[in-house]
């Protein structure tokens, strides 16, 4: 369930800090640390799952919540006209921490459009 190196999995033990903006028995969101934008939330599991490639079925429930909980969660923390939720997978999709999370980012004015060209 929880792995001992995994930094999402010590932050939703609470053995490291963040910024909680919704808890329950399955789920924590809190505040992204580097946002980009004026809300930045990251959405995980409690339970450990590196990402959305290791995903089955049996995570459908939880994922459902989730997604079913972002609109809410965003509108309740300023992004009221709109935001972009992303999940970054493995390495093309160049995900850093291999705990699945998902990205809520928003704010009164419009993000930059979603692939920027380097
Ligand atoms: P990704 O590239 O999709 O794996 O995104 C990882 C995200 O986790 C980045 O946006 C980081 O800013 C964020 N992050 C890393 N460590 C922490 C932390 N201790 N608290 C909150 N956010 C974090
Ligand atoms: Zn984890």
């Amino acid at each position: 369930m929880k792995k001992d190196d995994c930094i999402f999995c010590k932050i939703a033990a609470g053995e490291i800090p963040s910024k909680k903006a919704y808890e329950d028995d399955e789920i924590l969101v809190f505040q992204d640390i580097q946002p980009v934008a004026p809300v930045h939330l990251l959405m995980i599991p409690k339970a450990h799952v590196a990402s959305l490639a290791e995903c089955g079925p049996e995570h459908a429930p939880v994922l459902g919540r989730m997604m079913a909980m972002a609109g809410r969660l965003a509108s309740e923390q300023g992004a009221r006209d709109g935001f972009r939720t992303i999940v970054n997978t493995g390495r093309v999709g160049r995900q850093d921490v291999y705990h699945l999370h998902i990205h809520i980012i928003g704010g009164p004015d419009r993000l930059p459009r979603m692939i920027a060209a380097e």
